[in-house]
């Protein structure tokens, strides 16, 4: 039993959809057992999430807006030429949808509020859209599809817009759903990214999601892998849209995927990996335009150890900044700067602290940084008061770059050739990690310079 799940991009158009089930058809002559998940065509779960906040403040953009992608489905359902009993049904399926959308935004708009879950509901939209068409579009080809909501059994937490599952509880209900549908023939196409409370409120799994679901979904039904397809040639030691002579990496372990995702690398979902960790489930990538490439396996040992496997970026990040001289002789100030920051709900993304220990750094989303800002300012109220803290300020518009791979830290002159190519391009590194993983050196660039940072460090390690 393999997970296939396909992106965004890959299912971004009437052609994509027939490149998909071209795909699908192909694979599941060798494992009938086949469980396809599904992303939004790319750009809806962005028009929708953008709608709901129109609406919320009573703006009527989201009409349009709404009309927009009412068209963009209904001119790919009439572009794949289905057979006409299957695109009524279809048709009519897609109007409910829409309609049910429309009734929840003149909510929205009425009451000029949006609920978490009701952000949820309309984010996730996209999903149970392109389910219902691509399982068409394998029906008109023969093979017995049916769309299955993952609200149906994907059970999480009530952390609206970044949602946990509930793994247990989501193996039990996936395998009492979905193994009788494989036993009859049925292809499940599943919507990736949406989950449930088990009260029954929608969630979603965060931005990029769906690659977590796929994993989720492995795990629940033990499959032998899961095969990410996308739009690239699996992951890649950058991002090609700001390195073009990129490579792929032919394979990486768990722990270094994870990583990369989490500092950055958008071809995965950070959360990818962690449930296929346990059961020691390949993860495959593979490009849905360039089939025949190979892609990138993800496997549980690593090898290769001590090599740069890729250089990776977030930006839209803060760097927030503790320091005065007394702080030598307070107590605690470390833990009570992450206690602060942690009671907020923020994350941070990397910690430094001067070996004087008269700062502390740390770098988190710039959207947290004017919050986190001024509960530091009142925690340390007193030590300010004394001066024994000078100043804590946010500074915006950095951005973290990641070095990557395993047994990094043990490996003698990565870290000099590093900085070198960032001296050479006289690029300012403002921050570095201490004491991060051994799986990666990260560091801190002004976000004007950062995507030449990373063209830099890769060239040194590459070229
Ligand atoms: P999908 O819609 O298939 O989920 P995404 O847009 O979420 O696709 O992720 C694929 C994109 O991730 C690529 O187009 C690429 O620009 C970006 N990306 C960032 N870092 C990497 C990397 N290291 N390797 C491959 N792709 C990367
Ligand atoms: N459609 C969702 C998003 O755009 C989930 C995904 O693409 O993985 O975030
Ligand atoms: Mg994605």
């Amino acid at each position: 039993m393999r997970v296939m799940k396909f992106g965004g991009t890959s299912v971004g158009n009437a052609a994509r959809f027939q490149q998909v089930a071209d795909l699908i058809a192909l694979h599941r002559v060798a494992d009938p057992r086949l469980v396809v998940v599904v992303s939004a065509m790319a750009g809806v779960t962005d028009a929708l999430i953008q709608m709901s906040h129109q609406a919320a403040r009573g703006e009527p953009d989201w009409i349009p807006a709404l009309a927009a992608v009412r068209d963009r489905h209904q001119d790919t359902v009439r572009a794949l030429g289905l057979p006409e009993e299957e695109a009524r049904t279809l048709e009519a399926e897609l109007r409910e949808g829409l309609e049910r959308v429309e009734t929840v935004l003149r909510a929205v708009e009425a009451l000029r509020e949006l609920s978490p879950s009701t952000a949820d509901l309309l984010a996730g939209m996209g999903e149970r859209w392109s389910a219902r068409i691509l399982a068409a579009v394998l029906r008109a080809r023969g093979i017995p599809a049916r769309a299955i909501d993952a609200d149906t059994f994907l059970v999480t937490d009530d952390r609206f817009g970044e949602a946990s599952p509930d793994l247990e509880q989501t193996r039990a209900r996936a395998q009492a759903l979905l193994l009788p549908l494989l036993e009859q023939g049925i292809l499940p196409v599943v919507t990736g990214f949406i989950g449930a409370t088990p009260e029954g409120r929608p969630t979603t799994l965060g931005r990029g999601g769906s690659d977590f679901s796929a994993t989720i979904l492995g795990y629940a039904l033990d499959a032998e892998a899961v095969w990410i397809w996308t739009d690239v040639d699996g992951v890649m030691s950058a991002d090609p849209k700001i390195v073009p002579n990129a490579r792929t990496i032919p394979e990486l372990s768990y722990i270094e995927a994870a990583e990369m995702a989490y500092f950055g690398a958008k071809v995965l979902h950070p959360r990818t990996l962690l449930p296929c960790m346990d059961r020691r489930i390949p993860v495959r990538i593979l490009n849905t335009m360039n089939p025949q490439h190979p892609g990138t396996w993800i496997v549980p040992e690593p090898r290769g150890n001590g090599r740069v496997k890729a250089v990776t970026l977030i930006k839209n990040l803060s760097l927030v900044t503790v320091e005065g001289r007394g702080m030598l002789g307070v107590p605690g100030v470390a833990a009570r700067t992450f206690a602060t920051v942690a009671e907020l709900g923020v994350s941070i993304l990397m910690i430094s602290q001067s070996s004087s220990e008269q700062n502390i750094c740390f770098v988190i989303p710039s959207s947290a940084a004017p919050q986190v800002v001024r509960a530091l300012r009142k925690a340390f109220e007193r030590e300010i008061a004394r001066r024994d803290i000078e100043d804590i300020w946010a500074m915006d518009r950095v951005a973290v770059i990641a070095v990557v791979g395993a047994g990094l830290r043990a490996t003698p002159g990565i870290a000099a050739r590093v900085f070198n190519a960032l001296g050479n391009g006289r690029i300012n590194v403002l921050s570095i990690a201490q004491g991060s993983s051994e799986y990666n050196l990260s560091l801190v660039v002004a976000e004007s310079e950062a995507e030449e940072a990373v063209r830099r460090i890769h060239a040194a390690f590459y070229e």
